[in-house]
């Protein structure tokens, strides 16, 4: 497992540090975290690695194309290990969950602009947003209640 991870960073010419092993490992095991999830992740298993150390791994492997940053509007940054497939999120309004979503077509832009006004586009930012099925669970019980009187 780790040994796999070492090569996904030769493969991109990336030294193998504990840190960047680490991070990666973090983020196959968890999607769409937030950094302060994976410096807690990461130093579970490695307490004396900085929180900079963390930024500057993410920054790097995010440069590097192994890890996707994205941030759906007024949240934090979320990474995840999925790239290069143009997949969209959708995110919860009420707890923010984020799950993946296959893109229908598989490549960027997916969307096709009703008028490109002469720009060359190259992407289409598509999140999707509404309520995951736990917190729909939650609402459920008033809505009975109040379907029964
Ligand atoms: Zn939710
Ligand atoms: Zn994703
Ligand atoms: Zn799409």
């Amino acid at each position: 497992m780790t040994s796999d991870l070492e090569d996904q960073l030769r493969a991109v010419s990336l030294r193998v540090t504990r840190p960047r092993v680490a991070v990666l490992a973090a983020l196959r095991d968890h999607p769409h975290v937030d950094t302060d999830t994976v410096i807690a992740l990461v130093r579970a298993d490695q307490p004396t690695v900085s929180h900079q150390a963390v930024y500057d791994v993410l920054r790097a492997l995010t440069a590097a194309g192994l890890v996707r940053r994205i941030q759906p509007a007024g949240a934090t940054a979320r990474y995840e290990r999925r790239v290069g497939d143009n997949h969209h999120h959708v995110v919860c309004r009420s707890c923010g969950a984020i799950a993946d979503v296959d893109c229908a077509v598989g490549e960027a832009p997916c969307l096709t602009a009703s008028d490109d006004r002469g720009f060359a586009v190259d992407e289409a930012e598509v999140v999707f947003w509404g309520t995951c099925p736990r917190c729909a669970t939650e609402h459920l019980p008033e809505i009975r209640q109040s379907g029964r009187k």
